[in-house]
C-alpha cells in the first residue's frame, strides 16, 4: 500500500501514520521529521533547510526531492509506504509521480485530512512532544495525565515546536492555501483522492482513514 496523506498542518496526519504504521507495519516518510533531524544533525540539507522552516515556509524542491528520493531508495519502502507532508506543492506532486514510475510503483491513494481551520489553530498551539519518547499531546483536546509529564515514558521535557508557535502557525496555514491545497485537484483528475472528515476522536478519524484506504478489517 502506497499512500500520500494530505492535509493543513494539524490535521492529524502524523498521528494517523503513525496508527497505521503500528498496526500495518508500512513506514511512516515524514518529510518534516526528516527535515527536523537534518537540522539536528547539522548536515548541509539541514542548514539549508533550517530558515525556511523557522519561518514557517517550504523548503526548497531541490532539498525536500533530495531526501525523499535517498528514503524511498531504502529496503523498508519496498512494500509501501505512508507519505506523510509531503508532497507539498504541484512540482513536488509531479517529481513524486515520475520517481514511483520509474520505480514502477505507482502510489494507490491520496487521502485529504479535512478539519476546519479554527480546530486547526488549537491543535497547532497545543500540540507538545515528548523530548523523550516523542509521544504526541494536545494541551486542549489530548493533555497527559499528568500536567507536563510524559504518560508514556514519564519524562518531564514536554516541547512545543518552534514552528507551532502562535506567529509562525498563521504563515504555515497561508502557505498550505496556497501552495498544496492545489493538490487535491491533482489527485482526484488522477483518479486517486479520498477525502476523509477529520474532526473528532483519533479513533473515530481512524475508523474513516482504514475505510478510505481499503485496510478496514471486514
Ligand atoms: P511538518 O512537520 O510536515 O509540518 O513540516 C515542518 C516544516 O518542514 C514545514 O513548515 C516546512 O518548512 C518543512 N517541510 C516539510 N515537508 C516539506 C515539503 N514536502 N516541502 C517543503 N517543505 C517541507
Amino acid at each position: 500500500m502506497r499512500i500520500v496523506l494530505m492535509g493543513a498542518p494539524g490535521s492529524g496526519k502524523g498521528t494517523q501514520a503513525k496508527k497505521l504504521v503500528a498496526d500495518f507495519g508500512y513506514p511512516q516518510i515524514s518529510t518534516g521529521d526528516l527535515l527536523r533531524d537534518a537540522v539536528a544533525r547539522g548536515t548541509e540539507f539541514g542548514l539549508r533547510a533550517k530558515a525556511a522552516m523557522d519561518n514557517g515556509q517550504l523548503v526548497t524542491d531541490d532539498i525536500v526531492l533530495g531526501i525523499i528520493r535517498e528514503r524511498l531508495a531504502q529496503p523498508d519502502a519496498s512494500g509501501g509506504f505512508i507519505l506523510d507532508g509531503f508532497p507539498r506543492n504541484i512540482p513536488q506532486a509531479e517529481a513524486l509521480e515520475s520517481l514511483l514510475a520509474e520505480m514502477e510503483t505507482p502510489l494507490d491513494s491520496a487521502v485529504l485530512m479535512d478539519v476546519d481551520f479554527d480546530v486547526l489553530f488549537k491543535r497547532l498551539t497545543g500540540r507538545r512532544t515528548c523530548g523523550k519518547c516523542g509521544k504526541v499531546f494536545n494541551v486542549y483536546f489530548m493533555p497527559p495525565e499528568k500536567e507536563g509529564v510524559c504518560d508514556g515514558c514519564g519524562a518531564t521535557d514536554l516541547i512545543q515546536r518552534s514552528d507551532d508557535k502562535e506567529e509562525t502557525i498563521g504563515k504555515r496555514l497561508e502557505v498550505y492555501q496556497r501552495e498544496t491545497e492545489p493538490l487535491v485537484e491533482f489527485y482526484e483528475r488522477a483518479g486517486k483522492l479520498k477525502v476523509v472528515a477529520a474532526d473528532g476522536d483519533v479513533d473515530d478519524v481512524y475508523g474513516r482513514l482504514k475505510s478510505a484506504v481499503g485496510l478496514a478489517e471486514s
